[in-house]
């Protein structure tokens, strides 16, 4: 059985930029907090965990000591009360991320009905959504809700697949408006990873994606394997991996979330490779 891994798959640089800043964090002996999990690793939680680091779902958890914005980003208002309430602020939200909430900002400001093509539930979109108040956000296909709208301004959850953010645009290109103003903010990196993936899954009969069951990127490159027909299985860590998954198959392909670490792919690929 030949193993083959793709070429750009795991840690991006917002999510490996994130963990060295609240890493750096954990050495100064403070207490430290992260505003929900500061990636979406359930393993590379626990080890930040193990260092210091305690994951909590409301500003009002933390007493004192250091609050680590994720790389996902928080909404303004949350990071000024925690300012406000004497806690210090490391701000680990991912440089593109700010650049997708910078973008709705100056839409919002400049009276357009703003569009966020992504997920309603993901952090990312949520931390916008509470920022600028009111936006459509749509996965699929154009909202139907617009045709009021005069002016209309769109941009993306990061990681987004360019297919998806393409047919709302063409959408949104139908309806009834007088302006359409559109930013790409899919970040460089996850397209880099779904082309990978993808390249991959066209060559071998069965594909490994790795990572985070609660994580929308790795979550969007199972979706984009599968879709090629080849089977596809989405596991966290090579604990979930049995021999049944790769029985008669000759290639075998892996690929990883931006939120999985060198250390879980690699221990994928040895067990896989011992089987
Ligand atoms: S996937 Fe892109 S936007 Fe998200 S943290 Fe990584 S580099 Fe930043």
């Amino acid at each position: 059985m030949r193993v083959l891994v793709a070429d750009k798959c795991g840690f991006c640089f917002g999510v490996r930029r994130a963990i060295e800043m609240a890493g750096r964090q954990c050495d100064t002996g403070k207490r430290i907090y992260s505003l929900g999990p500061l990636i979406h690793n359930p393993q590379v939680i626990e080890r930040l965990h193990a260092d210091g680091l305690t994951v909590i779902d409301s500003p009002d958890e933390a007493e004192s000591g250091v609050v680590v914005i994720r790389s996902h980003g928080a909404p303004s208002s949350v990071i000024e009360e925690l300012k406000s309430r004497g806690l210090e602020v490391v701000d680990a939200t991912c440089p593109l991320v700010k650049r997708a909430q910078q973008r709705a900002r100056e839409l919002a400001g400049a009276g357009y009905r703003v569009v966020i093509v992504g997920q309603p539930e993901h952090p990312e979109v949520k931390a916008i959504l509470e920022d600028i108040g009111e936006a459509t956000v749509v996965e699929n296909g154009p909202p139907k809700l617009l045709n009021a709208a005069r002016r209309i301004g769109v941009i993306a959850q990061t990681t987004q697949t360019p297919e998806a953010f393409r047919r709302v645009v063409v959408g949104l290109s139908e309806l009834d408006f007088e302006e359409l103003r559109v930013y790409n903010t899919i970040c460089s990196a996850t397209v880099d990873r779904q082309r990978a993936a993808l390249g991959l899954a066209r060559r071998v009969d069965v594909m490994f994606v790795l990572g985070g069951r609660n994580s929308a990127n790795t979550a969007r490159l199972a979706q984009l394997c599968d879709a090629t027909g080849v089977p596809t299985f989405h596991l966290e860590t090579s604990a979930e991996l049995t021999p049944e998954m790769t029985a008669g198959r000759q290639v075998v392909g892996v690929t990883a979330g931006a939120s999985t670490p060198a250390w879980i792919i690699e221990d994928f690929v040895a067990k896989l490779e011992s089987l």
